[in-house]
């Protein structure tokens, strides 16, 4: 049984949740789907604005359920329900289209162009959105006629489950590595679609490469947030450069988790990064209202992070309530880090974000692109066109500009990382199509009943 507790009330209990059978859930997946794969794309997809609908019905409670077990604002957790339901809806408007078969029937010959599902899809989930990351592969893989076993985190598997148990198709499995391994290890399953960390990243990685089993992953970040010499922010633009390292207590994978400034503009930004911080970061229970930072996930990540922050911290925000009941980090700004200090080098997943000085924008540009991870980041500039050039020299999966985090995100747009952020892309049209396998069924014009034939060693002319 998985007990989880409230991260910002330790002591409450939000739900239990019992250990499942991994391979009979990917057995019962792989029955279900030969009917569903079976059925007319226009009522699967039918089936799917159904589940939204049901969904639709009960966010607000699920709002709550999830802001207790992950600790987020209650606000946020409105947000990310709303979110996944407006991907599940793109994914409905979109998939006949995207999805759809293609016939040729002309002077070439008879071609059909079919984009068949996978079967069985595994998707295993973090605990920082788990609503939203779980959808974003569950959509278009049922969408496109896969049926779907998730394992989300044990650190967060309530909200999930309840929302994957609307969704038509779906096993859920609860567990931890070992589940997740006997997920990946099947012989049943035909994809495997990840969303979290390196260490696990590699274990998948690994354990689908031994079945030769294709995969999506989705791994960690140390985004940069690039202000270049002109930058030009109001104080509500400030707001939004705080939340976007501080959202989620910064555990989310595309947080701005470096800041990059021009060294000449150093104490203006700090003055103004500081004053926007005490505006804008109220930390405290999530289910208090104006509350906008919650605790982290865990005792074990709050003493991660505790390790990684300096004495030489700048405090940021206010606080309210009794931040000694649950798993509470406070926020801070840290400046004057080398760039090998482990706040730099490092994934923090944690309230903390290094201030890191720079003289030319060659030089922020290259410190920026010094990483393994090449997830996300960002350009902050008062002239467009600049961003879009500095933009072009990083080395990320998506970059924001004028912002950063979850407020640059568009549902039309492939988001997934370079480097060692992982490979494959979720939202968008390159979301729906890492859940198809074209095949193809084609009768050349030459050997069409009256065609001219080709020598048996041919290749056919262009
Ligand atoms: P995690 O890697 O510890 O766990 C993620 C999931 O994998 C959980 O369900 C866990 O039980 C399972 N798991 C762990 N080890 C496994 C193994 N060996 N085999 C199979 N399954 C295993 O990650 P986390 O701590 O839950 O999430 C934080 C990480 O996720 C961060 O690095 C963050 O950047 C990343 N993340 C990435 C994205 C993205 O879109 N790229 C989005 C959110 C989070």
């Amino acid at each position: 049984m998985i007990v989880r507790e409230n991260p910002a009330r330790i002591r409450e209990v939000v739900g239990r949740v019992a250990e499942t059978d991994p391979g009979a859930a990917v057995r019962r997946a792989e029955a279900a789907g030969r009917e569903w794969s079976a059925r007319a794309p226009a009522d699967r997809i039918d089936a799917l604005r159904r589940s939204a609908a049901a969904v639709q019905a009960r966010a607000g409670e699920l709002a709550v359920l999830l802001a207790r077990e992950t600790g987020k604002p209650l606000a946020d957790c409105r947000g990310e329900l709303a979110f996944a339901l407006a991907h599940l809806r793109w994914v409905c408007d979109h998939a006949p289209r995207v999805l759809g078969e293609r016939l040729f029937d002309d002077e070439a010959g008879r071609l059909l162009i079919r984009r068949k599902p996978y079967g069985v899809v595994v998707c295993i989930t973090p605990w920082n959105a788990p609503v939203i990351l779980a959808m974003l592969k569950l959509a278009p893989a049922l969408a496109a006629g896969n049926t779907c076993v998730i394992k989300p985190s044990p650190l967060a598997p309530l909200a999930v489950s309840e929302v994957a148990a609307a969704l038509p198709g779906v096993e859920v499995v609860h567990g931890g590595a070992a589940a997740g391994q006997a997920l990946v290890g099947h012989p049943l399953v035909r994809k495997v679609a990840f969303t979290g960390g390196d260490a696990a990243g590699r274990q998948i990685a690994a354990a689908a490469g031994a079945m030769l089993t294709p995969t999506v992953l989705e791994l960690g970040g140390n985004d940069p947030a690039l202000l270049l010499p002109d930058f030009s922010l109001t104080g509500q633009d400030y707001e939004r450069l705080v939340m976007a390292s501080f959202a989620t207590s910064g555990q989310v994978c595309m947080a701005a988790k470096r800041l990059y400034v021009p060294r000449a503009r150093a104490g203006e930004f700090t003055a103004a990064y500081v004053a926007a911080a005490e505006r804008i970061l109220l930390v405290g229970d999530p289910l208090t209202p104006g509350v906008t930072m919650g605790p982290v996930i865990s005792a074990q990540a709050a003493e991660r992070i505790r390790a990684l922050v300096p004495g030489t911290a700048v405090p940021l925000g206010r606080s309210t309530g009794d931040l000694g009941a649950g798993y509470f980090v406070p926020p801070v700004l840290v400046p004057d880090l080398p760039d090998d200090a482990p706040l730099v080098t490092q994934e923090q997943f944690g309230p903390a974000v290094p201030l890191l000085l720079y003289d030319t924008v060659d030089e922020a540009v290259a410190r920026a692109n010094h990483s393994e991870l090449g997830l996300a980041a960002s350009v902050w500039s008062a002239d467009e066109d600049r961003a879009f050039a500095v933009a072009d020299r990083l080395e990320a999966g998506f970059v924001f500009v004028n912002t950063h985090n979850r407020t640059g995100m568009s549902l039309r747009a492939p988001f997934g990382g370079v480097k060692r952020s992982g490979h494959g892309r979720e939202y968008g049209e390159e979301g729906l199509l890492e859940y198809v396998q074209s095949t193809v069924v084609h009768a050349p014009a030459a050997f069409r009943p009256g065609g001219p034939g080709l020598a048996a060693t041919a290749y056919p002319l262009p």
